[in-house]
């Protein structure tokens, strides 16, 4: 069976509901990755038993019916195995290390989170007042775009401004995407830290009762600087034309858009374009807009009349449609949970798979994987002589993960800790 096929309506998956407590059942039995899930959170700790991160790291379980149990841990793989087979969590919440296991929570003074990773969340419900093709929990291939640039902004910014190596992409399994910043760095961040990361982030302000907008002050942040360069060509691409979101490809909409220039030049242009407008392509009136923008001197005063627009109008116009819109408050503590790698959807049944930030424009978040669709590729395959995971569409998910996020994340722990014992050998002379 080709994937083409699987794709077909009626495919043997395809019906019925892709998510149930059977199928769960399944998806813990036999495919959840828990050697690789446990690898990770372990973080090279040396430390055994209820001593290691891993043993001090929160889950929290939401089960059937909404019951809710926080506090949930594990020393290594086959423990996490049977908790989520005996409890079959509908949905799985990373929380912090603590200083002590999480389930002696009551009983130990100062219960209190030491680390944890930095994370990001992104909605594409955020983007409802830019997104012309789906709202709310719906998510196309169109919109998805947003994401795309989403993803290229904070990848950029993660790793040229912070340094951080160790960053995890994740399918939130329904319209959005996690981000999991692993290095010790960030896992050590403090509150105030990680609050100032996401203000260094907040370029879109407003909320959903609010117009969003983008108020920028030259000269540019670097950062601004390079976030523009990535995201314009994506905004040509996927925001202005009739084939994206149609910016510019209606009068309707590029009214919206000519209000926010100064009031006499978008004017003049409103009326040129309603004669005009369809002899021109979208790309052509964004040219040409971008054409009236000029640097102004800094005190240039503002009582002048306005002729010309001002440089930042390009920039604010691009980021107010495509800059990331993070979640601030899933980021800015570290004892916020997040919904765990390789849990399903418990509305879609898809499983939040990890995903290449490099591909991230072609990720389909439509034909992501679902627990019917696992059963089935079970079923299909049920006398191949390999892994469960091999016969099923999940391996390249959890082979991505381990190529290049774990192994990669491993062999620097391994450099670091030969770096220490060098250092500790350089200390006593006996190199
Ligand atoms: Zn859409």
């Amino acid at each position: 069976m080709s994937a083409m096929d699987l794709d077909q309506p009626g495919a043997g998956w395809a019906s019925g509901p892709q998510f149930d407590p059977d199928l769960l059942r399944l998806y813990y039995a036999r495919l959840f990755p828990y050697d690789q899930w446990c690898k990770w959170m372990a973080y090279n700790s040396d430390e055994p038993g209820t001593g290691s991160q891993l043993a001090r790291r929160e889950l929290s379980l939401t089960l059937a019916d909404d019951v809710y149990i926080r506090y949930q841990c594990f020393t290594n793989a086959k423990e996490m195995k049977t908790l989520m087979t005996k409890r079959q969590p509908h949905k799985i919440d990373i929380g912090a290390v603590f200083n002590c296991v999480p389930r002696d929570h009551l009983s130990v003074k100062n219960f209190r989170p030491e680390s944890r990773e930095l994370v990001f969340d992104i909605d594409l419900s955020d983007y409802d007042d830019v997104r012309t093709c789906c709202q709310g929990a719906t998510v196309c291939k169109k919109c998805w775009q947003y994401m795309t640039c989403a993803v290229k902004v904070c990848e950029s910014a993660l790793r040229e401004d912070f340094g951080f190596e160790h960053i995890v992409w994740i399918y939130s399994g329904r319209r959005g995407v996690h981000c999991w910043v692993c290095d010790e760095t960030a896992r050590e961040l403090t509150n105030d830290a990680r609050l100032a990361i996401i203000k260094y982030f907040s370029v879109v302000s407003g909320n959903e009762n609010q117009a969003k907008k983008t108020q920028l002050s030259s000269p540019l942040h670097p950062s601004l600087e390079r976030a523009y360069r990535l995201l314009e060509p994506l905004f040509v691409e996927h925001v202005i034309g009739e084939n994206g979101q149609g910016l510019l490809a209606s009068s309707e909409r590029w009214e919206t858009l000519l209000k926010t220039l100064p009031e006499e030049i978008g004017g003049q242009i409103s009326k040129h374009w309603e004669k005009n407008g369809n002899d021109t392509s979208p790309l052509e009136k964004w040219e040409a807009l971008k054409g009236l923008c000029v640097s102004e001197k800094p005190n240039q005063a503002k009582k002048q009349k306005r002729t010309s627009v001002p440089e930042l109008w390009k920039y604010e116009t691009v980021f107010s449609q495509c800059y990331p819109r993070l979640d601030e408050n899933v980021s800015k503590h570290r004892n916020h949970l997040l919904k765990s790698p390789f849990a399903a959807h418990p509305k879609t049944g898809r499983v939040c798979v990890p995903f290449d930030a490099k591909k991230v424009s072609t990720f389909d978040p439509t034909t992501v994987v679902t627990l019917r669709q696992l059963a089935y590729e079970l079923d299909q395959h049920s006398g191949d002589d390999v892994l469960d995971l091999d016969k099923t569409s999940l391996a390249h998910s959890v082979r991505f993960f381990e190529k290049d996020f774990l192994h990669p994340m491993m062999r620097a722990w391994g450099r670091a800790r030969r770096d220490d014992a060098e250092y500790a050998a350089a200390l006593k002379g006996d190199f």
